[in-house]
């Protein structure tokens, strides 16, 4: 079993990435649903500054993933062993890729029009045989909802991978899990984006070296005042007990 740590009072289990992919589909073919959350530096510090974002995260979610640089860092310097970053996009892609091996189906949701047809597309490509049985865009009113989960279950999905943002997909997840009938919600953020070419992910160098945030920074400047969590992140580490 994992250590589950804490990060600024956040839990985090520190898995390994076959550990998650692992746990994962271990649960789904038990039947048992699963809530994961990959949480960066910004998830960490969105849960200091909203509490009910802090209770689907450290309370509500059933894995909780050390993902990025900042997370990792700041487990070890608690004094944890945190064996790996667990980055949600490389989760995502390789739960498709085992998941095709056990049947798995999957559910794209999320994203600009067309973005999670071109995402499924691609994985067809990347993954022969994988299944995705429906897609869905992330710009939606709430009284699309009901039918949005009508065609969810009726995809007869086993994994939902939500890419609305953070905070939106984990609280889209919270309100919605108990109609749904998948077994994984797993909230993946831009990911769509990166598989249909639409954002860049850093260079293999740059996320050895840590330095995913900077490409990010460079490619994408109006994420600035995000960012800024990442120092306020850093010193907040520091300074906890
Ligand atoms: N998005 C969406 N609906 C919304 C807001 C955002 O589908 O109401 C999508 C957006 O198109 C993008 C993703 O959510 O694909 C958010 O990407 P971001 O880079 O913010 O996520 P991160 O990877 O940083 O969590």
């Amino acid at each position: 079993m994992a250590e589950r740590i804490k990060i600024l009072d956040v839990p985090v289990d520190a898995m390994t990435m076959q550990e998650a992919v692992d746990t994962i589909t271990s649960r789904t073919l038990a039947g048992e649903q699963t809530f994961v959350v990959t949480a960066n530096a910004e998830i960490i510090m969105m849960c200091q500054e909203n509490a009910t974002y802090n209770d689907i995260v450290s309370n509500k979610a059933d894995i909780v993933l050390p993902d990025g640089a900042g997370a990792v860092w700041a487990g070890r310097h608690k004094g944890y062993k945190v064996p790996e970053r667990v980055a949600g996009f490389d989760l995502y892609k390789n739960l498709l890729d085992q998941g095709r091996k056990q049947g798995m189906k999957s559910y794209f949701f999320g994203g600009s029009p067309t973005i999670a047809d071109i995402a499924k597309t691609k994985v067809e490509e990347l993954y022969p045989g994988v299944e995705v049985v429906g897609t869905h865009n992330g710009y939606f009113k709430d009284e699309d909802v009901p039918g949005i989960i009508e065609d969810i279950n009726n995809s007869g999905a086993d994994y939902l991978f939500i890419a609305l943002g953070a905070p939106k997909q984990e609280n889209w997840i919270m309100a919605n899990k108990d109609k749904l009938k998948c077994k994984l919600f797993m909230g993946i953020g831009g990911s769509f984006d990166v598989l249909a070419g639409k954002m860049e992910r850093a260079p293999k160098w740059m996320q050895d070296a840590s330095l995913e945030w900077l490409f990010r920074l460079y490619k994408q400047p109006s994420r600035f005042m995000r960012m800024m969590a990442l120092p306020k992140f850093a010193l907040k580490v520091i300074f906890s007990k």
